[in-house]
């Protein structure tokens, strides 16, 4: 009987371990908060991810560890991987938690990024926005996620406000700007390579955020099979550089026909959600396979799919459910502003049929302005 650790017990952790049941694998959970989402379905130890008694207790009761959230202090990745095999490698999670330490790596592989710069004074950010130009954004190197810890500097009259809203940052988590990119589209790559180095990706996937967070996202994206290569080709550069095992999300700016990198998810990602009904193998049943040493799943698409989150509260599930391709993620979690309570995935043979299944849901849940811009992309 093999048990999976998984550090953090969200909504991540919860689809991984449902992933895990038919392989026959038993869980456990390590999160900070009791009633964290992935402990409807996993054991769980509740303890803080710096606490050395509860990390001890997790390292005694699995045979491998993996993430579920990339924000597990490096040195506590460092300390059980010393105990217990840790995948992605505590490196990789490391870089993946640094913004800096991440563009910084992009760049060294030849994979192009926005503009950017490292800020540790005011000077610092007055003379980057000088040499970026505007608009540009100043974001925490570390801790930030979906949206957070970041100011969008329009002019450089902004630089003020800016700086009183992130500045006493810079001698904590650290501040980087970064140049804007007026992007066409944005798209994901998820990917997973085995411990023996094999590498399979799913085809690129389109995302939409509202407020930093993502909405809304379709696959196969509407890209050529040049730009799809050449996606790929970034993450398989990546993955081999960190000696990466798992599954994990390259997020790209797409301008003009050209990819920026904007951010490494070491982990399984949201944008990857369409995957458990629209692939033959999920994103959550690959990083599982990966991590365990066995034979990575095919990830080839079944038609096409597009995943809507609900954000805050959940919709009445009827609309989704009545469509033939309509499935239904409730992650079991009490409703709270801004947060991912759940998703759906609509999946279909054809991009007209989808498209027709997405503006019947976007009706009968009014949510047409979420839907808009997924339909006008498939018509
Ligand atoms: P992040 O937390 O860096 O993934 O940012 C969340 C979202 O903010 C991204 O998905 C983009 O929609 C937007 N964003 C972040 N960085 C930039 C940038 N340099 N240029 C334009 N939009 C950005």
């Amino acid at each position: 009987m093999t048990t999976v650790g998984i550090l953090g017990g969200g909504q991540l952790a919860r689809m991984m371990a449902l992933a895990g049941a038919p392989l026959g694998l038993r869980f456990r959970v390590l999160d900070n908060v009791a009633d964290a989402c992935a402990g409807q379905f996993a054991p769980m130890i509740v303890g803080d991810y710096t606490d050395q008694a509860a990390l001890a207790q997790f390292a005694a009761q699995v045979d491998v560890a993996t993430f579920d959230f990339e924000n597990v202090p490096a040195e506590s990745a460092q300390w059980l991987s010393e105990r217990v095999p840790v995948f992605p490698n505590p490196r990789a999670l490391a870089v993946a938690q640094d913004r800096l330490a991440e563009k910084t790596l992009f760049r060294t592989l030849g994979i192009p990024v926005p503009g950017f710069a490292d800020i540790g004074s005011r000077a610092q950010l007055e003379a980057a926005v000088a040499e970026l130009g505007t608009p540009c954004i100043l974001k925490t190197r570390r801790l930030g996620y979906d949206g957070k810890g970041q100011f969008r500097i329009k002019s450089a009259a902004d630089i003020d406000a800016a700086w009183e809203a992130l500045g006493a940052q810079a001698m904590t988590v650290g501040l980087i700007l970064e140049g804007f990119v007026h992007f066409q589209r944005e798209l994901s790559v998820v990917a997973v390579r085995g411990r023996g180095g094999e590498f399979r990706a799913w085809p690129l996937t389109e995302n939409w955020h509202v407020d930093g967070v993502l909405s809304a996202s379709l696959a196969p994206a509407r890209v050529e099979d040049a730009l799809q290569a050449t996606a790929l080709a970034h993450a398989r550069k990546l993955a081999e550089a960190l000696d990466y095992v798992g599954v994990f999300a390259l997020e790209l700016f797409c301008r003009d026909g050209e990819l920026l990198a904007n951010e490494l998810a070491p982990r399984v990602h949201n944008s990857g959600h369409w995957t458990i009904e629209g692939s033959e193998t999920s994103q959550f049943q690959n990083h599982l396979r990966a991590v365990l040493g066995l034979p990575l799943g095919d990830t080839r698409m079944v038609g096409t799919a597009c995943m809507l989150n609900w954000i805050g509260t959940m919709p009445d599930a009827n609309a989704v459910l009545g469509e033939p391709g309509g499935h239904w993620h409730d992650y079991g979690k009490a409703p709270r502003d801004g947060r991912k309570v759940g998703h759906a995935t609509l999946r279909a043979d054809s991009a007209e049929e989808l498209a027709m299944a997405l503006q019947r849901v976007g009706v009968a849940l009014d949510r047409e302005g979420q839907v808009a811009p997924v339909v006008a992309a498939l018509r």
